[in-house]
């Protein structure tokens, strides 16, 4: 889990340097104030130098909303991606042709997530599981949910994803008991249904989330819940950049030690 304040970014890289990223992170531009991209700058790009990640092979947009792709179009310039998985059909038609301008312009492949519902990357397994509801207005509704096997280690990342997602999601697919979950909507109470709990029973939870956001999250109900399942529950808020290394035995490392 990168450092991107209020927002997600989820790197997932296997021990051969093959990389997804997860949603980019990104603020809201107040007007007035020049566009900066500090967020990649300090929090992304330092990071994937640190892990000598010289490429991208996919970048995943779980749903375009600021925070999860506001760094997207500058890291598309500063960094080597080979590929950018979007759910299509939640863009708005003219954000949708700057981005296939600029992925052409940088020889980016540009994919939608039907089209890619199972790959491989390297070991790891990866499916985009399509619980999204098209006729929603809450682009959160359209958030593509990435499944990942690695190492006999099983990773759900969820966007931000609702309660009426889940409920499609369990209907659908056949989910197995999950190691790693990412919190679905940063914590919301909108999210993280007692039925998909039931099912996934995660053990280790992430929640990427700005100090003092003014949205208050993470819901403390929410992470009350994660606890009483016997989760264990890392906040960026908190604990800044979160790594686990995908090994049997998963070690956790945090940039803040609590
Ligand atoms: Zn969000
Ligand atoms: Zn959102």
């Amino acid at each position: 889990m990168l450092n991107v304040k209020q927002g997600d970014a989820f790197l997932f890289e296997t021990n051969k340097r093959e990389s997804i990223l997860i949603d980019t992170g990104g603020k809201l531009m107040q007007s007035g104030i020049k566009e900066n991209h500090n967020i990649a700058k300090y929090h992304i790009i330092p990071t994937l130098k640190k892990h000598r990640l010289k490429t991208i092979n996919y970048i995943i947009i779980t749903h375009p909303h600021i925070d999860h792709m506001g760094e997207l179009s500058y890291l598309i310039t500063k960094y080597k991606i080979n590929n950018i998985i979007i759910n299509t059909r939640s863009f708005e038609k003219n954000k949708l042709k700057l981005l296939i301008k600029q992925c052409e312009r940088n020889h980016v492949k540009l994919i939608d997530f039907k089209n890619i519902q199972r790959f491989k990357l390297g070991k790891a397994n990866i499916s985009l599981l399509d619980s999204t509801i098209n006729h929603s207005e809450d682009l959160n509704e359209q958030s593509i949910i990435t499944y990942i096997e690695y190492n006999k280690i099983k990773m759900l990342f969820t966007g931000d994803a609702t309660i009426n997602n889940e409920q499609l999601l369990l209907r659908k697919y056949k989910l197995p008991k999950i190691n790693i979950l990412k919190v679905g909507h940063h914590g919301s109470k909108t999210s993280t249904s007692d039925e998909l709990l039931q099912k996934i029973r995660p053990t280790i939870c992430l929640v990427s989330v700005g100090k003092k956001n003014h949205y208050h999250l993470p819901n403390q109900e929410i992470i009350a819940k994660l606890k009483r399942l016997g989760a264990q529950v890392f906040q960026s808020s908190e604990y800044g950049e979160v790594t686990i290394k995908l090994k049997s035995k998963l070690t956790i490392n945090t940039e803040i030690n609590q």
